[in-house]
């Protein structure tokens, strides 16, 4: 693929066809640049992560995709149930209690990530799959391209741009940047399928069920995926989990069986495959990006599973990160400024949520508690209670500031970027 011209293959390459990489790749397709996506799997491919909040469906909606993510009958999710806190019992919130959105899904990740990377391709992007990408291509300080090998054989392919959202693997930026560890998330989690579940009753229904387990430093999520399949994981300190991996099956029974709500719910289920675990340990890179390179997603950071922002986190700055690619497309000295917008307000936007999950965490606290902090937030004069802001909140992450405003240059005209505040600001009520 690589050329003798000296004109680069591609604009854009991008690591990684999952949410963040599909919809950097699409908004650009969109914008009519020449876009490459290496993707190491051949989707569908399993992946983790199948609770969505309602802030991703704005970016839904720009690429085209609200209908098709309906009529793909994803189950639909229209709150949160948890046990959290100083009280006990089951207390629950409805989106529609604080945005426009009444509802969102829970994905089978395989399909909706498919739909994604669908729709890159529909959209003009070049898709390659099952080609995994090895190493950078440097030409002084800058990344020019990218090597990677497909159907055993290797190639190097050139672009302006190269964008890693390769997810966890950080497979370019880790060459370019370390990454801060977050002492107080050092989890692991462990989950699994049960089939023939019962589900939480009346509105609550379709909720994810979030519950912590007794005293324990554990909590449970229970995602309805279907009529009967549930989404169980238990996520806990590393330590926790790691002394019991010789007994995981015997270890994740002992806890459901410490929690009130989930034990009844898989109480006549069958398990439907092995348990799986992964560190969910959360991290920060210190850079997003560098010369000709820019990462997005969870090659950037990832947070935790606690308040389901993942998939979401990586679409919305999908947004300025396109925003800020077609910019310095058109003009490359405007490349490092418009870099260095994104980066902060990208990381801004994402230490923002960490510190709210550092906050909602203590279990020391109560309901009130959390409605406080998360309004004081989200900005207590938009929202008229407490209650409100956190709602608005945990379901689309709002009100913490546009994520990034760009502007292309003190002569230009600012161009527009979605406020996550204004998107998710509920009618008056
Ligand atoms: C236990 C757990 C539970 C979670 N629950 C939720 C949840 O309920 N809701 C939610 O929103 N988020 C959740 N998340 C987070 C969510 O899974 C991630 O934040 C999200 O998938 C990040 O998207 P991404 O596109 O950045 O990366 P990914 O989805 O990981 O996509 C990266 C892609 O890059 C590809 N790739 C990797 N290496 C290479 C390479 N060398 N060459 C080419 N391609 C490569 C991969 O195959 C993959 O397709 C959870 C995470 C964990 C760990």
């Amino acid at each position: 693929m690589h050329s003798e011209n000296p004109a680069p293959d591609y604009d854009v390459v991008v690591i990684g066809g999952g949410p963040a990489g599909s919809t950097t790749a699409a908004l650009l397709a969109q914008k009519g640049h020449r876009v490459l996506v290496l993707e190491r799997e051949h989707f569908p491919r399993y992946h983790i992560g199948e609770s969505m909040i309602t802030g991703m469906l704005s970016v839904m909606e720009q690429l085209g995709l609200r209908e098709r993510l309906e009529e793909m009958g994803f189950e639909r999710k229209y709150g949160i149930s948890l046990v959290w806190g100083r009280e006990r019992g089951l207390w629950n919130i409805a989106f529609r209690e604080g945005g426009p959105y009444e509802y969102s899904y829970h994905v089978k990740r395989a399909e909706f990530d498919r739909m994604l990377l669908d729709r890159a391709a529909e959209l003009g992007v070049t898709v390659e799959q099952g080609a995994t990408v090895r190493a950078p291509v440097v030409s002084g300080d800058r990344v020019t391209g990218v090597r990677y090998s497909k159907d055993g054989r290797s190639d190097e392919v050139s672009a302006r741009i190269v964008v890693d959202a390769s997810g966890q693997s950080r497979v370019l930026a880790r060459h370019f940047s370390d990454v801060v560890w977050h002492g107080e998330l050092r989890n692991l989690a462990v989950w699994n399928y049960y089939e023939g579940c019962r589900r939480l009753e009346g509105e609550q229904r379709s909720n994810i069920l979030v519950e912590k387990v007794g005293d324990d430093n554990g909590w449970f999520w229970g995602i309805p995926l279907g009529d009967s399949l549930l989404s169980v994981g238990y996520v806990a300190p590393t330590e926790d989990i790691r002394l019991e991996r010789a007994d995981l099956a015997g270890f994740f029974e002992t806890k459901l069986g410490q929690t009130k709500y989930m034990k009844e719910l898989v109480e006549p289920a069958t398990l439907t495959s092995d348990f799986r675990t992964t560190r969910d340990w959360s991290y920060m890179a210190n850079e997003f990006h560098g010369p000709g390179w820019v990462s997005v997603g969870d090659a950037s950071c990832f947070i935790d599973p606690l308040l389901s922002s993942g998939v979401c986190l990586g679409m919305l700055c999908a947004v300025p990160l396109a925003q800020a690619i077609c910019i310095s497309l058109d003009d490359p000295g405007q490349e490092k400024r418009v870099f260095g917008r994104y980066s902060a307000g990208c990381r801004d936007f994402a230490e923002g949520i960490l510190d709210y999950v550092l906050f909602f965490y203590d279990q020391q606290r109560d309901r009130e508690d959390y409605y406080e902090r998360a309004a004081a937030i989200a900005g207590s004069d938009v929202f008229q209670s407490p209650r409100k802001g956190f709602v608005a909140l945990i379901s689309g992450i709002a009100g913490m500031g546009p994520i990034f405003t760009m502007d292309r240059g003190p002569s230009d005209e600012p161009v527009a970027v979605p406020a996550v505040n204004s998107q998710t600001a509920p009618a008056q009520r």
